[in-house]
């Protein structure tokens, strides 16, 4: 059974994600590029359609969050405060504040956490029956929790179709060379031993930290080690691909003290834009078409003044999909027919020209 870090919100993104250096513009096709998706892993230097810098996106954090609480000691014989003796408590508060678009506080929520449990179905199964739990530390008055289970399915890694593996930590890794000394990697050796195939990494994207702890049971510091943060993200060149056990790799993590926690490797996840950001894009960008942009097109209205529900569809699909610009352009031509139509279909190919973000803000214009 292995127990995965518990994040409030999602856990970070991999570290090969690359974001606009300011806020995107409502015409970027996408928000996030990920240098690990391309052939030489190299990221672009700009945004094909704003122009601006990608810088690698920097992981998130929620200071409100942590909360310190300062105490007296109190005198156990007198049971009175001890004079001069004050200490503090870092905790995590049980609530944490909403905040509505412009940042006003909007209401508090009950603090969430979410992590993986993987192991035997009929162990994972009896975890879910538990009740009154408490996790961390001064459990007698800290740390209630209740627990709900989902079923997320296995961690499915990614393979790339040149037959490169690409994963990211979901908690710190440990990792160390021959000789001891702390490395950003796991050695080829390591993942070749564990995937059953020759393996080599080739990239990785990882940022360094220390992490040290307290030992509960024991009463114990427990060592600090060199560590490279949660979504540090690895692009191993797999030998034999077909051969490669990933779900092995997903089982067992990487590098030391990884019962403890450390190294391991979580579902790889992009981050996406809220559904009401890209809503307020697609908006601001369709308000942001103008009768400039739109006159050359007008003739596209063929159905009463609006365009056809078929060629609308046509032109979106074309729009997200290069190959299929001729069959739009085709239908452009028959609706056009004998007196427009050769016009109509280059016009139809002039504006699949245009960013796709912005042929869907134009359609979305001459459906009205
Ligand atoms: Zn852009």
């Amino acid at each position: 059974m292995r127990f995965g870090p518990l994040y409030a919100g999602a856990p970070p993104s991999p570290l090969s994600v690359h974001r606009h250096k300011y806020a995107s513009e409502p015409a970027c096709t996408t928000a996030y590029l990920d240098a690990a998706a391309s052939g030489t892993f190299e990221k672009p230097a700009a945004c094909a359609d704003c122009g601006q810098e990608w810088v690698p996106l920097r992981p998130g954090h929620s200071p409100e969050a942590r909360h310190v609480r300062t105490s007296v000691a109190i005198d156990s014989t007198k049971h009175t405060a001890k004079p001069g003796q004050l200490f503090s408590r870092r905790r995590l508060r049980s609530t944490l504040p909403i905040r509505d678009d412009s940042g006003r506080l909007a209401g508090h929520a009950v603090a969430t956490f979410t992590g993986e449990v993987t192991g035997d179905e009929a162990l994972v199964d009896s975890l879910a029956t538990l009740q009154r739990v408490r996790i961390g530390g001064r459990k007698t008055s800290h740390g209630a929790v209740t627990i709900a289970f989902s079923d997320t399915g296995a961690t499915q890694l990614w393979v790339r179709d040149d037959g490169v593996l690409v994963f990211a930590l979901s908690s710190p890794a440990i990792f160390v060379d021959a000789e001891g000394r702390p490395t950003n990697a796991p050695t080829d050796g390591e993942l070749s031993r564990v995937l059953g195939c020759d393996a080599t990494v080739v990239k990785a994207w990882t940022r360094w930290d220390t992490v040290g702890g307290w030992h509960g049971a024991s009463g114990l510091p427990k060592p600090t080690e060199t560590v490279v943060t949660a979504g540090s993200t690895y692009a191993v060149r797999l030998a034999d691909p077909p051969r490669a056990n990933l779900a092995a790799l997903v089982a067992q993590g990487v590098g030391l003290r990884r019962h403890e926690g450390f190294g391991h490797i979580g579902h790889y996840l992009m981050p996406t834009r809220s559904a009401a950001e890209v809503e307020a894009a697609a908006e601001s960008l369709a308000a942001s078409v103008t009768e400039d942009d739109l006159l050359p097109f007008v003739a596209f209205r063929y159905a009463q003044g609006v365009i056809p529900a078929d060629l609308a569809d046509a032109i979106r699909a074309a729009a997200a999909d290069d190959s299929l610009v001729a069959e739009a352009a085709a239908l452009a031509r028959r609706y056009g027919g004998a007196f427009t139509g050769a016009r109509d279909a280059k016009k139809a190919e002039q504006l699949l020209a245009l960013p796709p973000a912005k042929v869907n803000a134009i359609v979305t214009r001459l459906e009205q």
